[in-house]
């Protein structure tokens, strides 16, 4: 972009009061206000440029006369087409130069904002809007670029931006624009509609109106509620440019506080909602005036929507629309001052430069090229296709011409004279032929008749012979079945008959090991007894064989003895203790390794024991008095001797008893 191209201006701001209508009242006050007065300046057209004078509009209301600064003002002689020429020509060549562009109009209700923006039918009446589209699409026969025109039209009512060209009634959301393709912002998903005649332009206009929100007040029938956004896209493409501006023409609701309109208590909050955008708009356009660094687009979808009409790259004209008559008054004088705040608004307009995207070009270009390509193998196919119908028709044509032949000849050979030898050959050749034909047929059917009857069979044969195998492992298998069914019900029974052995046996066994229990202590009780009398038999003996001792020794003591024969006897007898004390000594050897290895019969005692061991040998005391013939009285030696037995332990030996389960 050339730095040249840059434009910085303020915002241009028109006064426009619209003359009286036909049927208002007309104030009834002895004193009524006067118009405000356009004093000095004026506004010079001519072909090439247009230059407004510094304009003072001078008010006057309660004696009071106030003065701003404007750039033209217009009373109720101002006609459209000057309306236009002074305010709107220049920013709409801009727009068809690259420049985006806004035209405003601004007022109270029925002030003529609607009518300075659309005007009426006739040529002569016609607003802003039409004599823009004409200009534009006069501007795309002359220019050297190629312009194509969009239009979209929306609108914001009580904060809510919708489509008044699409169907669907979802709310549109306004996006920056990314700074590649100029910056600024835009209304996402708002239907865009390519317009090649200002008619079509006009018409969607029209179809999107009667989708406005409107509601009848007592100031205009109808007064418009709802801010009303036209936007006119333009794409200016030159060879080596691409350019993308848009023109937007805003008819925004009525100005006037909604304390003003008699429906106020049903539409409070549509007028606090409407009020929104315009405060907002106000706001915007101080913050602007004064430069001061925050300026609140975002308050309202109204001034983000204006955001870059306002202090951004837009060149923008303001219409203040005034009412004549007392009862605007105060409307008036708001509208004055919002106008000669919105001056001081300084804009500096560029041309939107679109970096041109040759990939997309290219792509564009050959999707185009492969729709044609496509397009043309279609058309080729349809041509191959009726090729062939055609030739098919042709073809049936012919047989069609032949058929006929056929039927002409037919038809000529059936009105030939016959003759009758002829006939009857014929006739006798066709019969002969006939017969040949019928005895050929029948052999041949016969034949095929036989083979097939014959593969029948052999089918059959094979079939039943199938079958009667089937049959046979049918069979075969049931009975092996049945088999296996018994040999499996044997073992079942078999298993039972078992199963109450096993029952039967472990019973038995408990039964048997309850009784050896029993047997067990029932032995181990006569074992105890019998050792008890053992031991009682034993010290009989003892008490025997002492007697006996005693005895003897009484019989030692009245028997005379000679002292060599009582010598020998002793000697005899020593010799006797002395073997009996072996013998005792091996005894009880071995009593100590069988009470060891748990073989103890019992307690008895070592002395008795060797008695009695020597008793059961057959052993027997030498009869003394036998042998030596005189008493003597002598010690029991034998039992002196004798070592006593250890004190029998007792063992309680538990037999272990087996269990079954
Ligand atoms: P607004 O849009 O501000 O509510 P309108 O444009 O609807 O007001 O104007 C209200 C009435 O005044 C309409 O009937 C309109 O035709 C008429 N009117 C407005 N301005 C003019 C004008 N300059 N000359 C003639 N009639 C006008
Ligand atoms: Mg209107």
């Amino acid at each position: 972009m050339d730095r040249n191209d840059v434009v910085e201006e303020k915002i241009r701001t028109f006064v426009r009061q619209r003359p009286a209508l036909p049927d208002e009242p007309v104030p009834q006050s002895t004193n009524p206000p006067p118009p405000p007065t356009f004093l000095g300046g004026g506004i010079d057209v001519d072909d090439d440029c247009l230059d407004v004078t510094e304009t003072s509009i001078c008010y006057t209301a309660n004696d009071q006369q106030r003065c701003y600064e404007v750039d033209g003002g217009f009373d109720g002689d101002g006609t459209q087409a000057e309306v236009y020429e002074a305010t709107a020509r220049s920013i709409v060549d801009a727009v068809g130069s690259g420049y985006n562009g806004t035209i405003l109009a601004y007022g109270q209700t029925g002030s003529g904002k609607t009518h300075t923006m659309r005007g009426g039918i006739s040529v002569s009446e016609a607003g802003i809007t039409p004599r823009a589209l004409l200009q534009l699409f006069e501007l795309q026969k002359q220019s050297d670029a190629t312009l194509t025109f969009s239009l979209s039209y929306v609108q914001i009512y009580c904060e809510r931006l919708s489509d008044l060209l699409g169907n669907d009634t979802d709310e549109l959301s306004i996006r920056d624009r990314p700074a590649h393709d100029g910056g600024g912002v835009y209304v996402r998903n708002a239907t865009r509609v390519p317009v090649t005649t200002p008619r079509q332009a006009l018409d969607l206009l029209a179809a999107g109106d009667s989708k406005r929100a409107t509601a009848s007040t007592l100031m205009n029938e109808f007064s418009s509620r709802s801010h009303a956004v036209a936007l006119l896209h333009v794409e200016r493409k030159t060879k080596d440019s691409l350019q993308r501006s848009t023109l937007t023409l805003v008819d925004l609701a009525g100005s006037e506080r909604h304390a003003a309109c008699a429906g106020r208590y049903k539409r409070l909050e549509e007028s606090r909602a409407i009020n929104l955008g315009l405060s907002a708009l106000g706001n915007c356009v101080s913050a602007l005036a004064e430069r001061r660094p925050h300026v609140p687009y975002r308050d309202s979808k109204l001034t983000r929507l204006l955001q870059a009409s306002l202090g951004g790259t837009a060149r923008t004209a303001l219409i203040a629309c005034c009412a004549p008559g007392g009862d605007a008054t105060g409307e008036t004088k708001s509208t004055l001052e919002f106008a000669a705040r919105a001056r001081k608004v300084v804009v500096r307009a560029a041309p939107r430069d679109v970096a041109v995207d040759y990939q997309s070009l290219y792509e564009e270009v050959k999707d185009s090229i492969d729709d044609y390509r496509t397009r043309e193998r279609k058309a080729l196919d349809e041509v191959e296709s009726l090729k062939d119908k055609e030739e098919a028709t042709q073809q049936r044509i012919l047989e069609l011409e032949r058929e006929n032949d056929a039927l002409k000849h037919a038809l000529q050979r059936q009105q030939r004279p016959v003759v009758e030898g002829d006939q009857v050959d014929v006739i006798e050749q066709l019969h002969a032929k006939f017969n040949d034909d019928t005895e050929e047929a029948e052999r041949r059917h016969a034949a095929e008749l036989r083979t097939a009857q014959s593969r029948a069979d052999a089918k059959i044969k094979a079939y039943r012979d199938a079958a009667e195998v089937s049959a046979r492992e049918c069979d075969a298998a049931e009975a092996a079945l049945t088999g296996e069914r018994e040999g499996h019900l044997a073992s079942l029974k078999e298993l039972r008959r078992v199963k109450a052995e096993f029952r039967e046996t472990e019973a038995r066994h408990a039964a048997r090991v309850s009784e050896l229990i029993e047997e067990v202590a029932a032995a181990k009780g006569e074992g105890e007894a019998k050792a008890q009398e053992a031991d009682k038999a034993a010290d009989a003996l003892l008490k025997r064989v002492e007697t006996l001792e005693v005895s003897r020794q009484e019989q030692l003591e009245t028997d005379y003895v000679s002292r060599d024969a009582v010598a020998e006897m002793e000697k005899l007898f020593r010799s006797t203790i002395d073997a009996l004390a072996a013998r005792l000594e091996d005894l009880e050897g071995k009593r100590v390794s069988d009470v060891a290895a748990g073989r103890s019969r019992g307690r008895v005692s070592a002395g008795a024991r060797a008695v009695l061991e020597s008793l059961d040998a057959g052993e027997d005391l030498p009869p003394l008095h036998e042998r030596f013939g005189g008493r003597r009285r002598a010690k029991p030696l034998a039992t002196q001797n004798m070592p006593r037995a250890p004190p029998r332990r007792r063992v309680s030996a538990k037999p272990a008893i087996p269990r079954f389960y």
